[in-house]
């Protein structure tokens, strides 16, 4: 795939709901304005759903997923074969939808191609498992004949934030439709461009109607009217943990939905002496910044073995320095702004909180520019363990460099937290790399990598990290039901 120009002056298309296969208004004829972060001024204003539109979606999805309906009657390869067509209609319009990802995100045109290549790389994946997804034969006790289904799972809610929309968006729609669900998305609603757009390319492929629905509008409203619909089978959330709490209770007390959940992070990176050290510090901090650190697995602690670290925190400091801040389309430009006001404050809020704790600023430490949400990329050394910058999710480019003496004692303190979704290690000793590896306790390890995230090994959190896996085999799991049928026969023979 050749890499696209950026669309400077992108127009915005689309700004209905989709419903049924078509384009329509909210039931309320209620609008909200999705912001552009980069100058904190309004690009469109939207259809908001609420529950009413949610309720006409659903009726849409049950009449798709009914016995004997178009959908449930395609073959299984078919729908490998419509998820291959959607990838190609992404290819085709990479340029348009990565242009509308900057606008509406704020993430530089680079990375904003970097994440369409990898969407369309996930569908294809998911593509390819449609006709793949098959039960068992099981030997069981007695003259029978048993065998397993893998079913989808149904109607899915699929909640997604606004740091990845369209990555996070084919992460849920993907795998959902190869295993043959019918899906209600909702993106962010501080993103919901990309997410719509992607909308109008499933009418184009020709998904039968009701098999998607997009409803962009807020959590509150829109989602909860989602997690506590009694006739949707399934929630799948990406975001902070205190929603994904919300919802979870919600799934629960409504119907007993299936609820997989990509929750928040603190994710450990240790350093050990043998390093190569300007290589770890360029690691170190694309763990943490990279997307403005606005990643659920960001690298935010970054554990230096005492060896290297005041060489490490210098180099540190000048890299950041060197990071340039600004506008998201300049192809010269790393960071773009954080992705809107509340978090541009929260993350300033969380830098005076690290001063003030006694943490020192190495780099950065303050906002950027006068206009957009802005944050300068910021280093801090000499931070413990019980700082609230080393606990708390930032969510922003905020590194925490901590100082470290032996492997156990990193294991230990990487643990030391609630979350449990990524963590690294870098070293040329195997035997410590395999201590680390084992030891921690997060769903992905990553030794002398970061944020090697592939269509076929799954991603997703222990503890408060989340519930469930996403990506690979296992995130297809998460999309079936596994139905046992038992057939008396007169007589069984081996
Ligand atoms: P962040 O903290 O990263 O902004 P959130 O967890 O608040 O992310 O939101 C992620 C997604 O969850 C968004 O699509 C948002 O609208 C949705 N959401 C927020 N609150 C709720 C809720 N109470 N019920 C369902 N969805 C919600």
């Amino acid at each position: 795939m050749s890499f696209p120009e950026p669309i400077r002056d992108v127009q915005v298309k689309y700004t209905q709901l989709f419903i049924n296969n078509e384009f329509v208004n909210a039931e309320s004829g209620k609008t909200f304005p999705t912001i552009n972060p980069a100058t904190g001024k309004p690009i469109v204003q939207l259809q908001e759903a609420d529950k009413a539109d949610v309720e006409k979606a659903v009726a849409a999805a049950k009449e798709a997923f009914k016995l004997g309906s178009p959908w449930r009657r395609m073959d299984a390869s078919r729908r490998g074969v419509l998820l291959n067509k959607f990838a190609d209609l992404m290819e085709q319009n990479i340029a348009e939808l990565a242009s509308l990802e900057v606008l509406d995100n704020g993430k530089p045109f680079k990375a904003a191609v970097f994440d369409m290549f990898f969407a369309i790389q996930v569908v294809r994946y998911y593509a390819g498992w449609s006709d793949k997804i098959h039960g068992k034969s099981i030997p069981i006790n007695g003259d029978y004949v048993c065998y397993t289904r893998h079913e989808p799972v149904g109607i899915c809610a699929q909640i997604i934030p606004w740091n990845y929309p369209a990555v996070m968006f084919v992460w849920k729609f993907a795998p959902a439709l190869a295993a043959g669900n019918v899906v209600i998305i909702k993106p962010a609603e501080q993103t919901p461009l990309s997410a719509i757009f992607l909308a109008s390319l499933v009418k184009e492929v020709g998904f039968p109607d009701g098999v998607v629905a997009v409803l962009p509008g807020y959590g509150p409203t829109a989602g909860a009217a989602l997690t506590g619909h009694k006739d949707i089978n399934k929630v799948a959330f990406t975001g902070s943990t205190e929603i994904g709490q919300i919802i979870m209770q919600a799934a629960g007390e409504s119907n007993l939905k299936r609820t997989t959940l990509e929750l928040g992070g603190k994710s450990p990176a240790i350093f050990l002496d043998d390093v190569d050290i300007d290589s770890a510090v360029e690691q170190a901090q694309e763990a943490c910044m990279t997307n403005m650190g606005q990643c659920c697995v960001a690298g935010t602690r970054t554990f230096v073995h005492e060896k290297i670290y005041d060489e490490f925190v210098k180099k540190s400091a000048a890299l950041a320095a060197k990071r340039t801040v600004g506008d998201p389309f300049d192809p010269n430009t790393i960071n773009g702004p954080q992705i809107d006001e509340e978090q541009f404050t929260k993350i300033l809020g969380m830098i005076e909180k690290g001063k003030k704790e006694g943490a020192k600023v190495e780099a950065g430490g303050d906002r950027w520019g006068k206009e957009g949400y802005f944050v300068q990329p910021t280093v801090f050394s000499h931070v413990t363990d019980s700082m609230c910058i080393a606990q708390d999710e930032i969510f922003g480019p905020v590194q925490q460099l901590l100082k470290f003496s032996s492997v156990d004692e990193a294991i230990e303190r990487a643990n030391s937290t609630n979350y449990g979704l990524g963590a690294a290690v870098f070293t040329n000793d195997i035997n410590k790399a395999m201590m680390f590896a084992n030891g921690v306790r997060a769903g992905t390890v990553w030794v002398n990598c970061y944020n090697a995230v592939t269509p076929q090994a799954p991603f997703g959190g222990f503890k408060m990290s989340g519930i469930g896996r996403e990506l690979g085999e296992y995130g297809l799991q998460q999309y079936v039901e596994v139905k046992n049928v038992v057939i008396k026969i007169p007589q069984k023979n081996s």
